[in-house]
């Protein structure tokens, strides 16, 4: 009963999808139209969730291309990952799965505590991805699913609780609560 809990949580996805934009209005409920230049960048908030108390550290990346979008970096230590496409970008919907199954090769166990976000759905009229197949990887992958815009902060803080529901779902009974 020491209190609070310590989740490293990484928001991982294609370049300018809104990842940055995601955890900053998350951490800070702000929104900015500029583009974030990005270097990979770390912040913690409190967050409450089934009656427990969590530190979650945020480890917003900054890959470039298939290859550097996921490292060893940004899996050690890691309890939950966030993977992030735009909702008006195809070709971000589908990296998903190749960095998805990056982090299976690293981690070595099928059963990662993932949630899928489908970023900024306020870009209806542009929409290039369907929920539906999105839903549908993420039953594949035993991941949870959200679309969220950062813009209008729709479901930014339900994507963070998701993942710690994620993490507490997965993890062995045996670990320490
Ligand atoms: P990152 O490279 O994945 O970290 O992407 P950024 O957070 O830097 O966002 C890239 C661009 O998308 C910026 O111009 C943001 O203002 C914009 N953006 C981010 N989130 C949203 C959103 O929810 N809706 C809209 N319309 N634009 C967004």
């Amino acid at each position: 009963a020491d209190g609070l809990k310590r989740r490293k949580i990484a928001v991982l996805g294609s370049r300018s999808v809104g990842k940055s934009s995601l955890v900053l209005q998350f951490v800070e409920n702000n929104f900015v139209e500029s583009y974030y230049p990005t270097i990979d960048n770390s912040v913690s908030k409190k967050l409450k969730y089934g009656g427990k108390e969590f530190e979650c550290e945020i480890i917003d990346t900054a890959g470039q291309d298939e290859f550097s979008i996921f490292n060893a970096k940004h899996a050690i230590g890691i309890h939950g990952y966030v993977l992030v496409y735009s909702i008006a970008t195809q070709s971000s919907f589908d990296m998903i799965p190749i960095i998805y199954d990056k982090i299976v090769d690293f981690c070595g166990v099928r059963d990662i505590p993932c949630v899928i976000v489908g970023s900024k759905m306020d870009l209806q009229a542009n929409r290039q991805v369907d929920a539906a197949a999105a839903e549908a990887l993420a039953q594949q992958s035993n991941a949870a699913y959200i679309e969220t815009s950062a813009k209008n902060d729709v479901n930014v803080a339900k994507v963070f609780e998701l993942c710690l529901a994620e993490i507490e779902k997965k993890s062995a009974p045996s670990s320490p609560a």
